[in-house]
């Protein structure tokens, strides 16, 4: 199998290119860096792959398909393609609160984190004023307020959860979406067609193709390769990380990307496999010593479930 090995030394590789690689490669994109992002999905067009404006009776089985028949592209829910995620998901935005951060303090539950609430909501500010998240300031502790866009109406039947809830002392609220229900930076509000996990072709729904990436990629030095399949992140003979090796989807030919940097950003699970895919001679055991690491984190998490649960 032949190496394609690309000249160019970028400053960071970004591989994925969902919620987490999309925002982050164009904000280091804007910084004036030469990024470059590896998906190992397709490239979607989603003004028109999409079935948002079809029924589920047009479709045989009333299985309504991820993408318009026809159209090649992505066909499960695990969405690889530029955008993650993202191009499918549901967009309820909710900020994480104290209570989620300090879970060990406050219930005995996992690991509290290193940060709290305050150190993140500035940076919740920063990003729902750029994606546009509609809701309602409900002053609830643990589901904090934000810079909201107005929210969505309430359809009859909430309404009549609403008053149902309401007597048994629970409150409903307006969902929180990364959706617009104004329109912003050339995006329309959202008309409420209700098919948001299909795809939103207009991009009133928040998705980081078209609202991150695209954009960065007109404006900046951001380069976005799809169809390639990161398999490893290299190491140079400092011991330090000098880029990734790939497999291209389409010519099945391995290749090789040089970057001073290298973020691993393909999703939780893919993520790990791939940083446990990443042994070199300089770490021989780096995937045994994530498998304990990992092994330690999960049974910390099930003591703190069982502890939640009665069971210690
Ligand atoms: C149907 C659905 C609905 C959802 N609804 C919500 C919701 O309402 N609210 C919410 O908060 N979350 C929701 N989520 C979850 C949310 O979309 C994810 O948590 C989020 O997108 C994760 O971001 P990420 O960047 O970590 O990964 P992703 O967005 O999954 O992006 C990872 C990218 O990496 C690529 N990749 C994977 N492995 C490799 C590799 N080896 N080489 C190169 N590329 C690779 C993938 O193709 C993918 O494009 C939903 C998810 C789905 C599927
Ligand atoms: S965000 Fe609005 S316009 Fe887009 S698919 Fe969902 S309901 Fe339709």
């Amino acid at each position: 199998m032949s190496l394609n090995i690309h000249k160019a030394v970028f400053d960071v590789c970004v591989v994925g290119s969902g919620a987490a690689g999309g925002v982050l490669s164009s904000r280091l994109a804007a910084r004036g860096l030469d990024v470059i992002v590896v998906e190992g999905g397709p490239k979607v067009d989603t003004r028109t792959a999409f079935a948002t404006h079809s029924m589920p009776f047009d479709f045989k089985n009333r299985k309504m398909p991820v993408m318009m028949p026809g159209v090649a592209g992505f066909e499960d829910e695990r969405t690889r393609g530029v955008g993650g995620k993202t191009l499918l998901w549901n967009a309820v935005s909710w900020r994480l609160s104290h209570r989620d951060f300090k879970g060990n303090t406050l219930e005995g539950a996992g690991e509290d984190w290193p940060l709290d609430y305050p150190d993140l909501a500035p940076y919740y500010d920063q990003i729902e004023r750029e994606v546009g998240v509609c809701g309602n300031a409900d002053h609830l502790e643990d589901l904090p307020d934000g810079i909201f866009l107005p929210p969505m109406p309430m359809r009859c039947s909430d309404r009549i959860i609403q008053r149902g809830a309401a007597r048994l002392g629970i409150k409903v609220i307006h969902v929180r979406k990364a959706t617009l229900t104004r329109s912003q930076a050339g995006r329309p509000a959202c008309h409420y067609c209700g098919n948001c996990m299909a795809g939103c072709d207009v991009i009133a729904k928040y998705n980081s193709a078209d609202v991150h990436l695209g954009p960065a990629a007109l404006n900046h030095k951001l380069t976005i390769m799809h169809n390639s399949v990161v398999c490893e992140v290299t190491l140079g003979s400092e011991n330090r990380v000098n880029g990734v090796r790939y497999l291209s989807r389409e010519t099945l030919r391995e290749g090789r990307i040089q970057a001073r940097a290298v973020v691993v950003s393909c999703a939780c699970v893919q993520s790990v496999a791939l940083l446990l895919m990443s042994k070199s001679r300089y770490y021989p055991s780096a995937g045994q010593e994530l498998h304990s690491s990992l092994h330690r984190q999960h049974q910390r998490l099930r003591q703190g479930i069982d502890r939640l649960e009665g069971h210690e």
